[in-house]
């Protein structure tokens, strides 16, 4: 849907993490569905900006870089997005570096575990799909065990076998929050809280989130998300105001056709939330 202001799409993914389309082809399905100012937020890795910098100025399009950093946070996963930072800051790419690091040995240890539950070869399986070998995640082993025949689209796998509570998900020691929102703000970006819907804290626990991010100097949350539905929507909109975040939209695309939304096609911001790009236009 297009809002009276500019279309913009500040979270989606490329074959330099967990998306299935390269860059450049990302950047042109954003231009194509008509996203004026855009984003693109591998997790922990920058290594496809300067190709969709390069894509979007042959189209004309805005484009701001981005980052989905992955943070362990009260025992569970949150992600900070980065937005309009130096991709080349130093202290950024050594700490996302530092970030991937874990990822090999953990996928090893996936194949083992779903090897247990019947699923023999899932590693080797998975490999293929991984664009990035240091970026191999949960997302390429749920295509293999689709294209293997033990369920019918990735939300199964999900569902059973890899979900944050699933016998198949081997938890990481990922970045703490204050060094992720630390080397964006250090590189000179602006951290968000992204899609805070999927996240099982407590409400004491989410304010404690809010208040730290704050604290640290985050600035914005993500609140309309292909990642939340229209409740959780509602409810970080009255997040964003309560605590002064600004807010942000984002399709969180992934694929033609594993992901809820396409680049560019959620509903508007709620008029009266500050987004985070007021100062950007
Ligand atoms: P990882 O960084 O390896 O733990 O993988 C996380 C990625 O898996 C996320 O960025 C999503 O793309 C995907 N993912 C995680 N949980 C789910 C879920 N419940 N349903 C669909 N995709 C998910
Ligand atoms: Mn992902
Ligand atoms: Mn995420
Ligand atoms: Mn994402």
């Amino acid at each position: 849907m297009k809002s009276a202001g500019p279309n913009v799409d500040l979270h989606c993914h490329s074959t330099v993490s967990d998306g299935a389309l390269a860059p450049r082809e990302v950047a042109l399905r954003a231009h194509a569905n008509g996203v004026d100012v855009w984003a693109l937020t591998d997790h922990d890795e920058v290594g496809g900006l300067a190709e969709a910098a390069k894509a979007a100025r042959e189209v004309d399009m805005r484009f701001v870089p981005g980052v989905e950093i992955s943070v362990t946070w009260a025992g569970h996963t949150v992600h900070i997005v980065g937005l309009r930072f130096d991709p080349s800051n130093t202290a950024l790419v050594e700490g996302l570096r530092k970030t991937r690091a874990g990822r090999a040995d953990r996928a090893r240890r996936m194949g083992e575990r779903l090897a247990g539950m019947g699923m023999p070869g899932a590693y080797e399986g998975a490999l293929p799909f991984a664009g990035n070998p240091e970026l191999i995640s949960r997302t390429h082993f749920a295509r293999y065990l689709v294209e293997a025949g033990y369920c019918p689209d990735v939300q199964t796998v999900f569902n059973k076998f890899l979900g944050d509570d699933c016998p198949g998900h081997v938890p990481m020691q990922w970045a703490t929050l204050a060094e992720a929102v630390g080397w964006i703000r250090g590189a000179g970006g602006m951290a968000v809280i992204a899609h805070p819907g999927r996240y099982k804290y407590t409400p004491l626990q989410f304010a404690a989130l809010f208040d730290e991010f704050l604290d640290l100097g985050g600035e914005g949350i993500e609140v309309t998300t292909g990642s939340h539905t229209p409740e959780d929507a509602r409810r970080y909109a009255d997040v964003a105001r309560r605590y002064g975040f600004l807010a942000s939209r984002g399709s969180d695309f992934h694929s033609p056709t594993e992901s809820r939304a396409d680049l560019g096609r959620l509903p508007p911001l709620p008029p009266d939330l500050k987004p985070v790009w007021q100062d950007w236009l």
